[in-house]
Order: structure tokens, then C-alpha cells, then sequence
């Protein structure tokens, strides 16, 4: 599934962060990672869509990763996905990448104390992976953080996060995130309410949509 021959070290990506990847046996960016990576780094917004399996967590973790350690300061990054497993899942390919930095993380789901989570939060985790409806539970609820920081918004699996299920929630949520901020949606389709964004997104957007197989 990767990208031919071509490397981590093309994307302008850390060398520790490149090592990371290799240790875990990433060594040739996917095309979506090879995309979208550059884009990112350079400050834009990323609409990114192709199938799943294609490494789309590691197209924003990564340049996510890069940032944060020029600038790890309060809660740097939001990532929102529709489940609490892909909630976990996406922790640990920031964890297993972040390790040499002191990663801080915390997982905001259903189903954990309430308090518990507002004291993760309040300790100000590098990176925020939650689902919607507990995340804007905590935001209605309880003053322990803010998002003044926030210099990255993911939606993961964003076509399901803007079904329509999760729009009270959403709306909460991104009433609560600074204006300035990158913005990165990741989605195995691009589905209409996607291409409208386009347009919502802000005026910089980077759109990568995988090339169909033949
Ligand atoms: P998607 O979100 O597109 O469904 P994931 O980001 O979950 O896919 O990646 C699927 C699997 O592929 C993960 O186990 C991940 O570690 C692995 N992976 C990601 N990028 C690469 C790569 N460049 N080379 C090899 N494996 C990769
Ligand atoms: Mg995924």
C-alpha cells in the first residue's frame, strides 16, 4: 500500500519522527500520507479521502507530531471520531510515534468516570481524542479546560461524524475551538455535506482524494 520508493525523508518530516516509523516498519509513506503530509506541514487545511486501511491516521499524526514538538504547549490537538474504539485506536499510533517526546494524551469517551476525565483534562494532555457526545458533556459541564490552544482540529471518519448523528455535539464542540486553527478532515468516501465544506472550511484547503482502483 505504500508509495513506490518514495520516503518519509522527501516530506520534510523530523528525523525522529522518521525513525519512529521505521521502528514500527513504516518506511514508504501511502499516497494519501505522501499528499497530504506536505500540505499540512506547510499550514493548511486537508480534506483527505481514501479507503480505509490506507494509513490516514498517520497523514495528520505525524505532521500533528512535528508542530507539537516545536510548540508543546496546552492542549495542542483535537481529534474527533465517531467510535470509542477508533478513539483508541488513533491514541496509540500517536503513542507508539510520540514516545520519545513525552506524549501526553488523554481519551474522552462514553463510558468512564466523568470526574476522572475533567482531571485528565484539566492536566492539559498534548492531544485530545474523543468522541462528540462525551466531549460536549464535558464542555457544557465542567470548567476545568479550555481549548484557547488548540492548534490542530481532526475529524476522523468525518463523513460518519457529519451524518447528521453527532450535529449538536459538533456544533457545541466547535463553538468552543479558537478560529485559528488548521483543520483536517479524514473519510473513507467524500460524501456531499464534505464537498459543502469545502466551501465552510476557510479559503486555504488542500482536497486529496484517492484515485479510484482499477
Ligand atoms: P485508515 O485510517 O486509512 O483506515 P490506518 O491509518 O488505521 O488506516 O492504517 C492502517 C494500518 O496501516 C495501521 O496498522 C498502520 O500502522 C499501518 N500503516 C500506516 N501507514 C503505513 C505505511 N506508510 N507503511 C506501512 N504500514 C502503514
Ligand atoms: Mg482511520
Amino acid at each position: 500500500m505504500s508509495e513506490g520508493n518514495k520516503l518519509f525523508s522527501d516530506l520534510s518530516l523530523n528525523s525522529w519522527i522518521i525513525r519512529q516509523c521505521a521502528s514500527i516498519g513504516v518506511k514508504h509513506p501511502t499516497p494519501i500520507q505522501f499528499n497530504c503530509i506536505p500540505e499540512i506541514l506547510k499550514g493548511r487545511n486537508v480534506i483527505g479521502t481514501a479507503k480505509t486501511g490506507s494509513g490516514k491516521t498517520l497523514s495528520f499524526a505525524l505532521p500533528i507530531l512535528q508542530r507539537l514538538c516545536e510548540d508543546p504547549y496546552g492542549i495542542f490537538a483535537l481529534v474527533l471520531t465517531p467510535t470509542r474504539e477508533l478513539a483508541y485506536q488513533v491514541a496509540d499510533q500517536f503513542t507508539v510515534v510520540g514516545q520519545p517526546m513525552n506524549l501526553k494524551h488523554c481519551v474522552i469517551v462514553g463510558g468512564m468516570d466523568m470526574v476522572t476525565q475533567g482531571q485528565e483534562l484539566a492536566k492539559k494532555p498534548h492531544i485530545v481524542l474523543a468522541t462528540p457526545g462525551r466531549l460536549a458533556d464535558h464542555i457544557e459541564s465542567c470548567n476545568t479546560f479550555n481549548f484557547d490552544n488548540i492548534k490542530f482540529l481532526v475529524l476522523d471518519e468525518a463523513d460518519r461524524l457529519l451524518g447528521g448523528q453527532f450535529d449538536e455535539q459538533i456544533k457545541t464542540i466547535f463553538k468552543s475551538l479558537p478560529k485559528l486553527k488548521q483543520t483536517l478532515f479524514f473519510s473513507a468516501t467524500i460524501t456531499e455535506t464534505l464537498e459543502k465544506l469545502k466551501e465552510t472550511i476557510g479559503n486555504d484547503v488542500f482536497v486529496y482524494e484517492a484515485p479510484a482502483e482499477v
